[in-house]
């Protein structure tokens, strides 16, 4: 029995085993996930409130976007989210949205990380968190890959579904198995960087406004706010609201060496020119993205890009297709195909 380790419990990480789950027998492999959080999602993130953990807000994605040109491709992964109420279709107003003539959004009632968790559950992978891989090594025909508290584990085949600059930073082996086109490809691949600030509330108050969700052209700061639980269609009285706020990246990319403490204020002191008579929250979540979307993808988009063949070792994620839910499948699609002709 091959075991398989994917570094990552994000979109990609996750439906790759999910998909392996499906489309190969237990007998034939054995499945394990590490992810360096404290849980599941990577940047389809859903944060807790320190005060309430009812209280939610996506820090990351905020929709999932059905493009027209793979509405037929992927019907079935839509299917499946919309049957088990992972998703259900955005009618909450959204101010500014641009939507391209075909496309459709959906939001998910638990948060988007209910996404990456639904795909995790069914995968039935042996799933561990806070375990950081910092470098991988051949040995014996095997990869033995190390964490960041010394300890280390064998494994036939490694996915790896980390950013891009996240793979190049590993080291050990992997440093010299990544020839020298393909690490011209890698570092090519670009990605923009933008805080993130969630606001969470007792049960009870109100946010009057007559929005779910807007999107701003005009403030240096400011690019995105969300009432999040309005958004995802959950307006309970036991649950408090939640706020969500993106920056733009012109603002993330100037302040991303900044104290993340004056970074919040700064957004907060725009937020308030922007809604002047807002409640004061219970909690605040500031989040840096420094690697948010794909600004340029890896030449040819091709889904993954396998580095060694036997033992293998692939790499995916969303790098190397788009930064939405359909290229996170593409992705995984692809990464499974290479990873089935290997066994
Ligand atoms: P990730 O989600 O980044 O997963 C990679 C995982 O690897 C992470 O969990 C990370 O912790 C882990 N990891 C990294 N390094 C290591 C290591 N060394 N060891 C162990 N684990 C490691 N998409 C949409 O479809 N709709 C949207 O509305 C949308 N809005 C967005 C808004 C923001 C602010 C951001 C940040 C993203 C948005 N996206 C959106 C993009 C979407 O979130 C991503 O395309 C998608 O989540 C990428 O999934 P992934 O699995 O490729 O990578």
């Amino acid at each position: 029995m091959a075991r398989v380790l994917i570094v990552g419990a994000g979109l990609v990480g996750s439906l790759c085993a999910a998909l392996l789950r499906r489309e190969l027998s237990q007998r034939l492999l054995r499945v394990v996930v590490w992810d360096k959080a404290r849980g599941a999602g990577g940047r389809m993130a859903t944060s807790r409130s320190s005060h309430d953990p009812k209280c939610t807000a996506d820090l990351g994605a905020q929709y999932v976007t059905r493009m027209p040109e793979y509405a037929k491709k992927h019907q079935s992964f839509y299917e499946d989210l919309l049957t088990h109420e992972v998703l259900r279709p955005l009618t909450a107003p959204v101010d500014g949205i641009v939507m391209k003539e075909g496309a459709e959004n959906f939001v998910t009632p638990q948060g988007i990380s209910s996404i990456p968790k639904h795909y995790l559950k069914e995968s039935d992978a042996d799933v561990f968190y806070d375990h950081h891989v910092t470098q991988i090594n051949l040995k014996d025909g095997k990869w033995e890959v190390c964490i960041n508290t010394g300890s280390s584990d064998q494994f036939d085949v490694v996915v790896l579904t980390m950013p891009v600059p996240q793979i190049l930073q590993l080291q050990g082996d992997i440093v010299n198995i990544i020839n020298k086109s393909q690490r011209q490809q890698l570092e090519s691949v670009s990605y923009s960087s933008r805080y993130a600030l969630g606001l969470f509330y007792e049960a009870g108050t109100q946010i009057d406004v007559p929005w779910a969700a807007q999107y701003i052209s005009n403030n240096p700061c400011i690019r995105f706010i969300s009432i999040d639980n309005k958004k995802r269609n959950i307006e309970s009285p036991d649950i408090g609201p939640s706020i969500v706020v993106h920056t733009s990246v012109s603002f993330g990319t100037g302040h991303l060496e900044w104290d993340k403490e004056k970074v919040q204020q700064l957004i907060l002191d725009q937020l308030k020119d922007t809604i002047p008579h807002l409640p004061k929250p219970s909690s605040i979540k500031c989040q840096k993205w420094r690697y948010s979307q794909v600004t340029k993808a890896f030449p040819g988009s091709p889904g993954q890009i396998t580095l060694h063949k036997k033992p293998f070792l692939v790499c995916g994620g969303d790098g190397f297709v788009h930064s939405n839910f359909d290229g996170c499948i593409e992705s995984a699609m692809t990464i499974v195909e290479a990873l089935k002709s290997s066994l």
